[in-house]
């Protein structure tokens, strides 16, 4: 974890960012599951597939990724030349953790014939193990684009997996990990919840549980859900994913209600992402000042992750939004 000096309590943060923001000529990208005040001070906020797409894009020479480690690193990937730091490089996903490489490596081994169709939440040494990579808001579109006669090996997220395989009625070979923030939702407390707002419908991330998805009124990644918030009729939502995008969805609809998915006991705090929650606007300003921690990547390696990465870009091309995984 980041070292934090103990003379930054005087700071403007804000002030200071956006100074280094200017001084670096860096980009601050940051995901929908960040503190309110990260995504607030991001020249951009988006999911997996659209920061992928901006870190590709940018003519920045600084890529100050406020996320997780796997998506700094695709950021590296994506833009080789570009200095990419990530402000907490501790801040992992329990997705990447159940996914080791070497683990990956001799299930693939054991079936060659199936290719590996893997969500975008794994390692760098996996996605150079896979075949094509895909997020929740491209991996419908990827999926109807594969041979109905191909084999197909998902991981590293069973549900998300387990959520394509039934939408599609297409047997896969899912690797058993999960994601522990949405695992957390309880189908108990929802219906609960559900009842003291019997009007508002309920959008649920295809990382939940089928027991949490099954209730859903909309199932989709976190832009689909966004998109969702602003278009349907009802003047309140049930939102299942991480908390932290109900920001975006106030400031969008500040006259609707965005109600957040209970976790077991009704009031925990268990869906708030622990990983996510290691960035802080102290170690944004750090990251920036010092340019560290700074996420470097073996060439070959890269190159090896990159092939499939370029495919999902390729095969997603065009479809953010009306490739996602859509209304049920
Ligand atoms: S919310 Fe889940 S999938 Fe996303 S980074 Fe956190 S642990 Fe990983």
């Amino acid at each position: 974890m980041t070292a934090m000096p103990a003379n930054l309590s005087g700071l403007d943060l804000r002030a200071e960012i956006e100074r280094l923001r200017k001084e670096r000529n860096a980009v601050i990208l940051a995901h929908y599951y960040q503190r309110p005040e990260l995504q607030d001070i991001a020249d951009f906020v988006g999911d997996s597939l659209e920061l992928s797409r901006k870190a590709a894009e940018t003519d920045a020479d600084v890529i100050a990724f406020c996320g997780v480690k796997f998506m700094a690193e695709t950021a590296k990937i994506l833009s080789p030349e570009k200095i990419v730091v990530l402000p907490d490089m501790e801040a992992g996903c329990s997705l990447e953790d159940s996914c080791p490489p070497e683990k990956f490596a001799a299930f693939r081994a054991a079936h060659p014939d199936h290719i590996a169709l893997t969500y975008i939440n794994c390692s760098t040494e996996v996605k150079a193990l896979s075949d094509i990579i895909v997020t929740s808001s491209s991996a419908e579109t990827i999926l109807q684009q594969i041979p109905a006669d191909q084999k197909i090996i998902f991981g590293p997220d069973r549900h998300l997996g387990g959520y394509l395989s039934r939408k599609f009625g297409r047997e896969m070979l899912l690797w058993p990990g999960v994601c522990i923030v949405h695992e957390a939702f309880s189908e108990t407390e929802l219906l609960k919840l559900k009842a003291q707002h019997p009007t508002a419908p309920i959008a649920a991330h295809p990382e939940c549980p089928p027991h949490i998805v099954d209730h859903a009124d909309y199932v989709g990644s976190t832009s689909g859900i966004l998109n969702y918030a602003k278009t349907v009729e009802a003047d309140t939502l049930i939102v299942a994913t991480e908390p932290h995008i109900i920001h975006q969805m106030q400031l969008a609809i500040p006259n609707k209600t965005f109600i957040g998915a209970p976790g077991a006991d009704g009031n925990c705090n268990c869906n708030i992402c622990p990983y996510m929650a290691l960035n802080t606007m102290e170690k944004l300003y750090i990251a920036l000042r010092d340019l560290e921690p700074r996420v470097e990547i073996d060439e070959q390696l890269r190159l090896d992750a990159k092939r499939s990465l370029d495919r999902m870009l390729d095969m997603a091309s065009g479809t953010v939004g009306k490739g996602d995984l859509g209304s049920r």
